[in-house]
């Protein structure tokens, strides 16, 4: 079937979690804060929001498990092989996901927000093209 346009789709490593998100993509960006990379054990960690309401998901384990990381952030993760994949506020009618865990990544590029990039690692220094598709 071919793919509709503004509908993706990603999953975690061993395929237990796999979501659908249909919507436009909004706020592509990377984070380098401390929780994000303790979280996901990068440097820094690519994420984009969609309509809290146009994701589905759609593997065998449902839902992704979920960690409260602070008052109101909630993230989630498959509890078989830890991979990082959705974060989501209180109250916010969208969800973050991580652009790398979509099964076409270059799809969805990070714009020009980099937040907490002091705390990256010194030697990490990041491009983007955004001239990819
Ligand atoms: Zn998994
Ligand atoms: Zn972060």
């Amino acid at each position: 079937m071919a793919r509709k346009p503004n509908t993706y789709s990603g999953g975690c490593l061993c395929g237990n979690i796999r979501f659908n998100v249909t919507g436009k993509p909004t706020f592509p960006h990377l984070c380098s804060c401390r929780m994000c990379q303790t979280w996901s054990g990068a440097p820094t960690v690519a994420w984009v929001e969609f309509p809290l309401e146009g994701v589905s998901w759609t593997g065998p384990g449902g839902k992704p498990s979920l960690f409260r990381s602070s008052q109101k952030t909630r993230r989630g993760f498959c509890d078989q092989c830890g991979g990082t994949l959705a974060a989501m506020d209180d109250g916010y009618d969208k969800i973050s996901l991580t652009i790398a865990t979509f099964d076409e990544p270059s799809k969805l590029v990070p714009g020009k927000q980099h937040s907490y990039r002091k705390s990256a690692p010194d030697w990490l220094k990041v491009e983007i093209d955004r001239a990819a598709k």
